[in-house]
């Protein structure tokens, strides 16, 4: 099986749009989503559909969770906090109800999915660094687990020690552990603009990371045109 695994599209329908058609393009027979469907861009209703249509497993992000509540509760910047207002007016009833309904974990064949973290995954820490993902590895129980959140792709390998690697190529070894973060599709922070997913293929155990053009002037003109704020708009060009 290929999996196409993807995270973060923060309502970017044109890059959710690109990776879908790459995903396709590489022969992925399976999609697996891992949250933040809606925030910061301008099409979270378009993206949540495309989501919902594929019938794949998808956990919850913290965009997801803001979005349904009538006010945000914490832990939000003033810049996202825009957002999540704007989105809120922005999706229907049933989206609210349909993301609101996502779990926080799963389990898909024999790998993990989370949107943050593993050891406190309502918390919506972030695993930055190597000492972040030994807490999650403490409640791993599958050898490979996805996570966003960092909108950073590049994954952690828990072996004598834990050390991080990048993920262009990334064989699945035995006795090894995988804590792996796809990047984000619609807004990249790693400095590289396109939208990022992975694919696993669990037939040749190889994890690889896809990065994706996409029409960026189409999204960022829907952001200014919505009345969201510039600098979401600016931002997806830094790929920061
Ligand atoms: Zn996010």
């Amino acid at each position: 099986m290929r999996f196409a695994v993807f995270s973060d599209l923060h309502a970017n329908l044109e890059a959710t749009e690109a990776v879908m058609a790459d995903a396709h393009a590489r022969d992925c027979t399976h999609y697996v989503c891992l949250g933040d469907l809606v925030g910061y861009n301008a099409n979270p209703h378009e993206c949540v559909e495309i989501v919902r249509n594929l019938d794949c497993p998808v956990v919850k992000g913290n965009h997801d969770e803001q979005a349904c509540l009538n006010e945000s509760s914490r832990g939000f910047n003033e810049l996202a906090e825009q957002a999540i207002t704007w989105t809120r007016e922005h999706i229907t009833e049933a989206d609210k109800e349909w993301l609101s309904e996502l779990r926080m974990t799963r389990q898909v064949r024999d790998f993990t999915i989370v949107h943050a973290t593993l050891d406190t995954p309502n918390e919506w820490g972030y695993v930055f660094n190597n000492l972040d993902a030994v807490a999650s590895f403490t409640y791993q129980h599958t050898p490979v687990c996805f996570f966003g959140h960092t909108h950073v792709a590049g994954a952690f390998v828990r072996d004598d020690g834990v050390k991080r690697v990048k993920t262009e190529q990334l064989p699945i070894e035995p006795g090894k552990k995988y804590f792996i973060n796809t990047g984000s599709v619609g807004q990249p922070r790693d400095g590289d603009p396109r939208a990022a997913y992975c694919i696993y293929d669990t037939e040749m155990n190889i994890v690889e990371q896809r990065r994706v053009r996409y029409d960026m002037p189409k999204t960022q003109r829907k952001i200014i045109d919505a009345g969201l704020p510039r600098l979401l708009a600016d931002r997806l060009e830094l790929g920061r």
